[in-house]
């Protein structure tokens, strides 16, 4: 049974030295209790203590990876129902769908979309993750062949997916150096699948006919001692797989229902015949609560908003998303290149740098450390103001790279231009244009 906050509390060093970024040990043992911290987070812990706090400190969704090298996933280990609440930490992995009964053109199409469509968005690079293969026709050659095709044609993620143990064992036999999430274990061919994955380490999915199927499934094959488990409730109309997600979650965030402790897997690809329809049913579970999502095929239009909302929806709400302070050069900039000064919010920044690139006019870009502020917020909170963008301009040295002494601040931050001459002594503070959209048209006319 889960430990108590006061019974695990009383297992702490009990210092209060707040190096888990919670004030008081107290707290600290609470968050634990509620699944909101990790264990980890306490560099005092003792080993008897860990040993004792091992079932309290698992996270109540279990992390599952699926792969290898850099293409590697890890799914579930959540601790939040909601994303104010904390954070959501593991993005789910999005999939596309072969299967053997495809001609050879379906197949190298979606092979070769889902190499080829990759976006930069704020300094990360958003993809599809895995391709599910999926025996349709039930023979182990063609199903090995097209696994093998997979493997050697891309660095994704592999799902294998046939109810069939033989089958699968061929499948796992081109690919079980990938670690490939093994899809799926079923009332009927449980035993064989958990031998399987136990020889191969694999993860095994289970799909069942609703919720307690799976629960039934999930604590047999824990039993067995597997435990990297994803699960499929086996629903495949909106609604139900909503709500089976919903209670997923729920059951094992708020009861500790151990058998709906594990990430999830989600069809899109089965619930509709319209691939615009499809990204919209997958951005639900992308937003609820999906581990992987799988769709039919990858096409720009679909994959790329899914794939932001994705981004959106995983990054840390508490911490605005910061670029590196310091000196950034566009263009190849020499002595006599502008001097532009911005905040170091990632959007900010790559909305600047873009605009400048584009521009053609080669320019020194210094990015202040603003705590991943925006210039106006960071300017209404004391952290983009004359003398702070002044130090940080001599600190960067940007003054050694340069012949000219003129700095071009963002026109939102024009205030702070009599204190910046003031911290800057004999420079200039040329005050640029408030929206980046006109800083192309700002530099081309700018004089050293
Ligand atoms: Fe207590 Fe450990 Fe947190 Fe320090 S890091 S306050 S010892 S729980």
């Amino acid at each position: 049974m889960a430990l108590t906050g006061i019974q695990i509390y009383k297992l702490l060093p009990k210092t209060n030295c707040g190096e888990c970024e919670v004030p008081t040990c107290l707290a600290f043992a609470m968050s634990l209790a509620a699944g909101k911290a990790e264990l980890a987070s306490c560099p005092y812990v003792s080993e008897e203590a860990k040993a004792e706090l091992a079932d309290a400190a698992a996270p109540p969704i279990r992390p599952v990876e699926i792969g290898t090298g850099e293409r590697k996933l890890k799914i579930g280990g959540e601790t939040v129902l909601f994303r104010h609440e904390k954070t959501f930490v593991n993005p789910p992995g999005i999939a596309v769908l072969v299967t053997d009964e495809m001609g050879d053109e379906d197949v190298a199409g979606r092979l070769e979309r889902f190499k080829t469509l990759e976006y930069e968005r704020v300094g990360l690079t958003l993809r599809a993750d895995l391709v599910a293969v999926k025996s349709v026709s039930g023979d182990g050659g063609k199903f090995e062949t097209l696994v093998t095709k997979t493997k050697n044609e891309t660095d994704a993620g592999i799902i294998l997916m046939t109810e069939d143990a033989s089958v699968m064992e061929a499948g796992l036999k081109a690919c079980a150096d990938r670690k490939p999430l093994m899809y799926a274990a079923t009332k009927e061919n449980a035993d064989a699948m958990a031998a399987l994955a136990k020889d191969s380490k694999c993860p095994l999915a289970v799909k069942g006919n609703g919720l307690d199927d799976v629960s039934e499934l999930t604590t047999k094959l824990t039993e067995d001692g597997l435990n990297d488990i994803v699960i499929d409730s086996g629903a495949r109309g909106i609604r139900k797989a909503l709500e089976d997600q919903i209670f997923i979650r729920r059951g094992a965030l708020l009861k500790k229902y151990k058998p709906l402790g594990f990430p999830t897997i989600a069809f899109p690809c089965e619930m509709t015949d319209d691939l615009m329809q499809e990204s919209l049913i997958a951005s639900m579970f992308v937003a609820k609560y999906g581990g992987i999502v799988v769709l039919s095929d990858l096409q720009g239009y679909g994959l790329f908003p899914l794939l932001l909302s994705r981004m959106d929806i995983y990054t840390d709400p508490q911490r605005p998303m910061a670029t590196s302070a310091g000196i950034y050069e566009i263009g190849g900039p020499n002595e006599n290149s502008p001097v532009l000064v911005t905040s170091n919010f990632s959007l900010t920044y790559f909305i600047v740098s873009g605009e400048i690139e584009t521009s053609r006019v080669p320019a020194w870009l210094v990015v202040v450390d603003t705590e991943g502020l925006s210039v106006l917020t960071a300017w209404a909170a004391g952290k983009f103001v004359g003398d702070i963008v002044g130090t940080s301009l001599k600190k960067s040295g940007i003054m050694d790279k340069v012949s000219h002494k003129k700095v071009v601040i963002p026109g939102y931050a024009a205030a702070i231009s009599g204190d910046l001459e003031e911290e800057l002594g004999d420079w200039d503070v040329l005050v640029g244009p408030r929206e980046s959209a006109h800083i192309p048209a700002y530099l081309k006319e700018w004089k050293a």
